[in-house]
C-alpha cells in the first residue's frame, strides 16, 4: 500500500474547483488523505473534478495505461480495496514494468475493483482518494478543457508558454501590450 502524505495544508480548510462545472467543494483540513465525503477526485496531473466525470469507460490502451489503472488500485492506503495482487507485485508495480508484465498484472489485479471504488465515490458516499490516472481523467484527455486553459492554449504563440491566466486575460481586454 502506498502511503500518500500529500495534500494536507497548515490553513483548516481548502476549497477545491471542479474543472469542468466550477462548482466548489470545501474540504476540511486533512479530509484529503483521511477519507471524507467530497466527491472530488484528483488525477495524476493535479487536475481537480467532481468523481462522477471519472472516465470509467476508457479502455487502456498501452502498458502505461495499465500501470496508471494499476497504480491507482494499489495507492489505497487503507487496504479497502482487494487488489488481486502479492504484496511483491504491488511493489513491482511501483518500481516499473515491462509491458509484457504490465498485461500480466492487469490480467491477474481485480481491476473491477478499483471501478466499485470509483462507482462508490461517484454516489459520494466516500472520498476520492485514488489518484485517477491520465487516461480516465476528461481534462488530460481533452474530452473536457479547463477555460483558462484554453485561453492559455490559444495565446501561447503571443505571449509565450509561460503566461499566466492573469497575463492572458489582460491582454484581451487591451491592458497589456503584445510583447
Ligand atoms: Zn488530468
Amino acid at each position: 500500500m502506498k502511503i500518500r502524505t500529500g495534500f494536507v495544508s497548515n490553513s483548516s480548510s481548502s476549497s477545491f474547483t471542479c474543472a469542468i462545472t466550477d462548482e466548489t467543494v470545501i474540504v476540511r483540513d486533512g479530509e484529503w488523505c483521511d477519507g471524507y465525503q467530497s466527491g472530488i477526485a484528483k488525477c495524476v496531473n493535479d487536475h481537480t473534478f467532481l468523481t462522477k466525470f471519472i472516465d470509467l469507460n476508457a479502455k487502456p490502451a498501452s502498458a502505461s495505461e495499465k500501470i496508471g489503472d494499476l497504480l491507482a488500485l494499489i495507492s489505497d492506503e487503507y487496504g479497502e480495496i482487494k487488489t488481486g495482487l502479492t504484496q511483491e507485485e504491488e511493489e513491482k508495480c511501483q518500481n516499473g514494468l515491462s509491458e509484457n508484465e504490465a498485461d500480466k498484472l492487469y490480467d491477474k489485479a481485480n481491476i473491477s475493483a478499483l471501478f466499485d471504488y470509483y462507482k462508490k465515490v461517484d454516489k459520494n458516499c466516500d472520498f476520492a482518494r485514488i489518484e485517477v490516472p491520465a487516461f480516465r481523467c476528461p481534462i488530460c484527455k481533452f474530452k473536457k478543457v479547463e477555460y483558462n486553459d484554453v485561453i492559455k492554449f490559444l495565446l501561447v504563440d503571443k505571449l509565450g508558454e509561460n503566461a499566466t491566466f492573469e497575463q492572458a486575460e489582460k491582454y484581451i481586454l487591451g491592458e497589456l501590450p503584445p510583447p
